[in-house]
């Protein structure tokens, strides 16, 4: 069986389309520009890349985008009184406070300062809890653009069997959470798997539908998949460097193998990772639309 690639490169490119016409539509109409605020504390370059890959693409959308980058030695009060400015303005609806936060930080105390309805990346207890009850304001932005890349991808996930490897509280259980809800695009029968499973082929080698979250390159081999699953592979581990220095990336999953017995899978990188920013920016914007009375 020769698989069909899941691109998340195209995927993201379709929303980012259909959410520019959406950003504009709401400047014309409601002059209402979304706006999103990035924190970053201190300078690791990583945060940086993800912090700076976020400002542009919001600027290219036409989101208004302000960053604050603020020195590592910032105290706890500082890091609060800057969250709770940014939660009163009204030219924000969405705060991102980029993780990890340096250790002398509170990173529980900072998240759970956000204002609920300006949480984009859904990580608050109320936006995990209403979630959880199948409400959601918002789905947490990694697991969100997984949905998306199986519900765009034309696979059934009413009545399928899914199993998750990984139990994270940003991956492996808002996925497992957002897949067995009684919704479109959802009504999953979701197992959980993790380093406490007995069995863990017993399970992956059950599965319609196997996302993985490991954080372990080839945390799955082919003698564990059934011929015909579609593999949604999240892992990103970084297994050596090019000569010019350039990381070489892998996920979770042994790819050359699986691949010929999927139905469908996801490459890494180009499968999971280019939908976890535009998530975010779907998220800015559904966080206006709220603010505005608008949903
Ligand atoms: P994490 O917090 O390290 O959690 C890993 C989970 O996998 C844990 O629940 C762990 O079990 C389980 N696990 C590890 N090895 C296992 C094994 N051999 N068998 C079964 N379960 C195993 O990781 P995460 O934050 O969810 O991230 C997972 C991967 O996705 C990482 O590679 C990360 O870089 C990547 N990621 C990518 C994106 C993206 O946008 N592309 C976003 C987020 C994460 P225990 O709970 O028992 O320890």
């Amino acid at each position: 069986m020769t698989a069909q690639i899941i691109s998340g490169t195209e995927i993201a490119r379709q929303i980012r389309e259909e959410l520019a016409r959406e950003i504009a539509e709401l400047k014309e109409k409601h002059n209402l520009i979304p706006g999103l605020a990035t924190v970053l504390v201190g300078e690791d370059p990583a945060s940086q890349v993800y912090v700076g890959q976020k400002e542009k693409t919001s600027l290219a959308l036409g989101i208004y985008s302000e960053r604050h980058d603020i020195p590592a030695e910032t105290t706890q009060p500082d890091l609060m009184a800057l969250v709770d400015k940014l939660n009163q303005d009204p030219k924000i609806h969405g705060i991102l406070v980029q993780l990890p936060l340096p250790k002398h930080l509170d990173e529980t105390e900072v998240l759970y300062a956000i204002n609920p309805k300006k949480d984009v990346d859904g990580f608050h207890p109320v936006n995990v809890g209403k979630l959880m009850i199948g409400e959601p304001d918002y789905l947490p932005c990694t697991p969100h653009g997984i949905q998306q890349l199986l519900v765009r991808s034309g696979i059934e996930i009413s009545g399928a069997e899914v199993v998750v490897l990984g139990r994270s509280n940003i991956v492996g259980k808002p996925i497992a959470n957002i897949l067995l809800q009684k919704k479109e695009g959802a009504n999953a029968t979701v197992t959980v798997c993790h380093t406490g499973t007995r069995d863990i082929s017993f399970h992956t080698r059950r599965a319609d539908i196997l996302i993985v979250a490991a954080g372990r390159p080839k945390a799955v081999t082919a003698d564990m998949v059934k011929e015909g699953v579609v593999v949604i592979d999240v892992g990103v581990n970084r297994i050596g460097k090019t000569a010019e220095g350039k990381a070489i990336l892998a996920g979770d999953v042994d790819f050359e193998t699986v691949k010929e017995k999927a139905r469908a899978i996801t490459p890494v990188p180009g499968g999971v990772g280019p939908m976890t920013i535009i998530m975010l920016m779907t998220n800015t914007v559904r966080a206006a639309k709220l603010a505005a009375g608008l949903v």
